[in-house]
This record gives C-alpha cells, sequence and structure tokens, in this order.
C-alpha cells in the first residue's frame, strides 16, 4: 500500500470561512475524507452537490460567527452565512458528535482527497462522476475518522 492509498485523516489544523468572510473557523484534525452527496437536499441546498469533510466537533474553533444560522428539518440542519449565502455545516439530528464541513470553504491546500461518491441515483443527468472513488446508492459508506482516535475522543 502506498502512501497515496491510505485513508487522508490528516491531522492538520484548516482554516475556513465563508464567501464574505463574517464566518471564519479554524479546526483540529483528524479529518474524515470528503464524500460528495448527490441527494435531493444536497443538490437543491447546494446548486449540484456537496463535498463534505468532518471533524470532532469539539475540535471547532469558531472564529468569527456574526453571520452564521441555521437551517433544520427533522433529519439534520444546515450551517450556513446568512450574509453571502455560503453552505458551511452540515450536521445530523441527532448529532453524531461529528460536524461536517463543506471542503470547498477550506484553504485549498488541504491534504483532503475524495473517499466515496453517495446517494449517486439521485444526482442530476448531466452531472458525470469524474472521480474513481467508491460509489453508493444510498447514504451507507465506510469513510470515517481513524479508529484510535474516536477512541480517545469519546
Ligand atoms: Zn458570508
Ligand atoms: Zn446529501
Amino acid at each position: 500500500m502506498t502512501s497515496h492509498d491510505e485513508p487522508g485523516a490528516t491531522t492538520r489544523t484548516l482554516m475556513g470561512s465563508c464567501l464574505c468572510g463574517c464566518v471564519a473557523y479554524e479546526a483540529r484534525g483528524p479529518w474524515r475524507d470528503v464524500v460528495n452527496c448527490y441527494c435531493e437536499q444536497c443538490r437543491k441546498s447546494s446548486g449540484n452537490f456537496v463535498s463534505a469533510t468532518a471533524v470532532f466537533e469539539s475540535r471547532l474553533k469558531l472564529l468569527r460567527g456574526d453571520g452564521l444560522a441555521w437551517y433544520g428539518n427533522d433529519l439534520a440542519k444546515r450551517g450556513f452565512c446568512r450574509e453571502c449565502g455560503s453552505s458551511l455545516f452540515w450536521v445530523p439530528l441527532p448529532s453524531d458528535g461529528l460536524i461536517r464541513i463543506m471542503a470547498g470553504c477550506l484553504q485549498p491546500d488541504n491534504g483532503l482527497r475524495v473517499a466515496a461518491h453517495i446517494f449517486v441515483n439521485e444526482r442530476s443527468d448531466f452531472h458525470e462522476l469524474a472521480s474513481s472513488a467508491a460509489q453508493y446508492t444510498d447514504g451507507s459508506h465506510p469513510v470515517t475518522l481513524p479508529e484510535k482516535e474516536q477512541r480517545l475522543s469519546r
């Protein structure tokens, strides 16, 4: 196994922000590999699909939260910037201790990689899946954080 094939799980501290900058954050890894979701909720809320990584919620530090607003339903809540509309966070309800972070809002040199495509059958027909990562027709995927870290943090 080359290092490229190993799970990403970078432990770096990464910064991210919305488009206008009135929501900014940093978080310490481990970072989960990126999952691309094409379900109807992600498709409509993003304009096509969502690319999300994840960290333990306790490791996310909001540096600026002025514009942060939450939109929720029974299944999940989505954090976005009420000033510029950027989609920033996603948390399942009830929370599992991880906050999903929209990976495109992170600094671009982040070392993350796409590990799975989920709800691929709900994607728009114009969207071709370009990457060779695993594909799933529902939300079940094996992409997770390193087990050791999960044990330490619980
Ligand atoms: Zn903003
Ligand atoms: Zn989705």
